[in-house]
C-alpha cells in the first residue's frame, strides 16, 4: 500500500522569517490531527534552519530541499551536498525539477548521479520528469517522460527503490494555472509505472510512489488524488499559503482514510 505523500515546493520564496511563520500556520491547521498521509516542505536553502527549528517538537511535517550536489564537499562555490542536508534534517530532496532543467542545464544523467548520491547519504530522491506544451503538441510526451524516466533511475539499486518518489510534472502546468484532466494525468501516471515495471518487476514499480505535480489547489486536489496511480501531490503555488497547503492535505486524507 503506497502512503500518499502531499510535498510543497515553496521555490525561491520565504526567507528564515517567512519561514517560521508560514510553517508555524500550518502546524496550526494541523494540529490534532493524526495523519496517514505523509507532508513534506522543500523550503529553500538558507531557510532550512528556520523550518527545522519550528519543525523540531513534531514528527507530522517533514523537510526536504528543491536541489543538491552529487559530491559531499569540495571547491564547488554556491553549492550544497546531500550530507549538508541531512544534517539539516531534510528527509526527502527534489532532483530534476523542470527549472532546474531549463534554467540550470541540469540533465537526465545529471539527475541520475544526484539521485545515487542522495540514496546513498539517506536522503529521499523525489525525481521529476515531465514534458513541455510542445513536445505534448508533437505526440512526443510518452518518449520524453520514458528517456527521463530511464536516464534517472539508471544503476539504482532496486533495494533502495521503496525510497524514491517519481513526480510527473508536466511543464505546461506548472505555475500556468492550467492543470492536467485526471484522466491524462492517470495515463502518464500508469506509463511511468509501466516503465519502471520494465526496468525492475511489477512489484517493485508497485511500491514507487508517483506524485502529480502542475497547478494543483484545493479545488482540483480530490479528483488528481483520487486516480489510482496518482500517489500524492508536489505543489508549488497552492503550497505556499497554510490554508489551501492544508486543505490538499485533508483531500489527500479524506481518500487515504476511505
Ligand atoms: C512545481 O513547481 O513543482 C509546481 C507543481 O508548481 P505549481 O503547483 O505552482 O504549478
Amino acid at each position: 500500500m503506497r502512503k500518499l505523500l502531499i510535498a510543497g515546493n515553496w521555490k525561491m520564496n520565504n526567507g528564515p522569517e517567512e519561514t517560521t511563520q508560514l510553517l508555524t500556520g500550518l502546524k496550526k491547521q494541523l494540529e490534532g490531527q493524526r495523519l496517514s498521509v505523509e507532508v513534506l516542505v522543500c523550503p529553500t536553502f538558507i531557510s532550512l534552519a528556520a523550518a527545522h527549528e519550528i519543525l523540531r517538537d513534531q514528527s507530522t511535517i517533514q523537510l526536504g530541499a528543491q536541489n543538491m550536489h552529487f559530491l559531499d564537499s569540495g571547491a564547488y562555490t554556491g553549492e550544497i551536498s546531500g550530507v549538508m542536508l541531512k544534517e539539516s534534517g531534510c528527509r526527502y530532496v527534489i532532483l530534476g525539477h523542470s527549472e532546474r532543467r531549463q534554467y540550470f542545464g541540469e540533465t537526465d544523467e545529471g539527475v541520475n548521479t544526484k539521485a545515487l548520491k542522495a540514496l546513498r547519504v539517506g536522503l529521499r530522491p523525489i525525481i521529476c520528469v515531465g514534458e513541455t506544451l510542445d513536445e505534448r503538441k508533437g505526440a512526443q510526451h510518452f518518449d520524453v517522460v520514458r528517456r527521463q524516466i530511464k536516464g534517472a533511475f539508471s544503476d539504482l539499486p532496486d533495494t533502495q527503490l521503496n525510497e524514491v518518489v517519481v513526480a510527473y510534472e508536466p511543464v505546461w502546468a506548472i505555475g500556468t494555472g492550467e492543470t492536467a484532466t485526471p484522466g491524462q494525468a492517470q495515463e502518464m501516471h500508469k506509463f511511468i509505472r509501466d516503465e519502471l515495471t520494465s526496468l525492475y518487476s511489477a512489484e517493485k514499480a508497485g511500491n514507487i510512489r508517483i506524485l502529480y505535480g502542475g497547478s494543483m489547489k484545493p479545488d482540483n486536489a480530490d479528483e488528481l488524488l483520487n486516480q489510482p496511480d496518482v500517489d500524492g501531490g508536489l505543489i508549488g503555488g497552492a503550497s505556499l499559503k497554510a490554508q489551501s497547503f492544508a486543505s490538499i492535505i485533508s483531500a489527500a486524507e479524506a481518500i487515504a482514510q476511505k
